[in-house]
């Protein structure tokens, strides 16, 4: 079991738990032409996340996902400018709300295990809030799965990919090697990037093999690490 290689495991939150609402956002582009079906949005949005990184891309910038985005959900080429400036204009923090069901699986696997978890996101203050109220977890106890500690960068004033960002999870998680503290996330640049330079073992969430042959480890899904 590829969880079993760690002593704990911090996530990413965009794309790992939760996605921009494909029940917002499916109608929103079907307006240009787009299909609206959840899988279709589910695959444009790691579509969008590797044009991001082959890119470069860091937290500021969208353009290449939000192209990406839109053609991967079928979006005529006439349409892409167009459906692309549309959802830079409505996708927003809050509507990072659409909780991964095979994610929150995998959890309910960890959280059985007993694996130490957390969350370091780059986000607008509202992560915490946002992963409580779909069901995905919280600080400490609760109704869903405890995390000891969820970051948003927005509050700690650091952000990935700088690795000073993983100080503010590491201090809950004292006498564990950072080698073997995972970090899962959907961006190279930032998350993949972020980890390795913060000495963590870094796992890219890649459903559709979008990074085949890279030098990193990758999963299909979270529950990859139950297997
Ligand atoms: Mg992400």
């Amino acid at each position: 079991m590829l969880a079993q290689n760690f002593d704990a495991i911090l996530f990413d939150a965009g794309g790992i738990f939760l996605l921009p609402d494909p029940t917002v956002l499916g109608p929103l582009l079907a307006y240009h032409g787009g299909d609206p079906s959840i899988s279709v949005h589910v695959r444009a949005h790691y579509a969008g996340m590797a044009a991001k990184s082959a890119a470069g891309s860091t937290e500021g910038f969208w353009h290449e996902y939000n192209e990406a985005y839109v053609r991967s959900a079928g979006v005529p080429d006439e349409e892409v400018a167009l459906a692309a400036l549309v959802l830079e204009r409505t996708r927003n923090a809050y509507t990072w709300r659409w909780p991964i069901p095979e994610s929150l699986i995998a959890l309910a696997g960890l959280r059985a295990m007993g694996m130490p978890m957390g969350v370091v996101s780059n986000a607008s203050g509202q992560i915490a809030e946002v992963l409580a109220r779909s069901g995905v977890c919280q600080e400490g106890d609760g109704p869903h799965t405890p995390m000891r500690v969820i970051v948003d960068s927005h509050v700690v004033g650091v952000a990935k990919p700088d690795p000073h960002i993983f100080d503010f999870a590491l201090e809950h998680f004292e006498g564990i090697d950072r080698s073997r503290i995972a970090y899962v996330g959907d961006s190279v640049t930032m998350d993949i990037g972020g980890a390795r330079a913060a000495g963590l073992h870094p796992i890219l969430l890649d459903p559709y093999d979008d990074h085949a042959g890279a030098d990193f480890q990758r999963v299909r899904s979270l529950e990859d690490l139950l297997t």
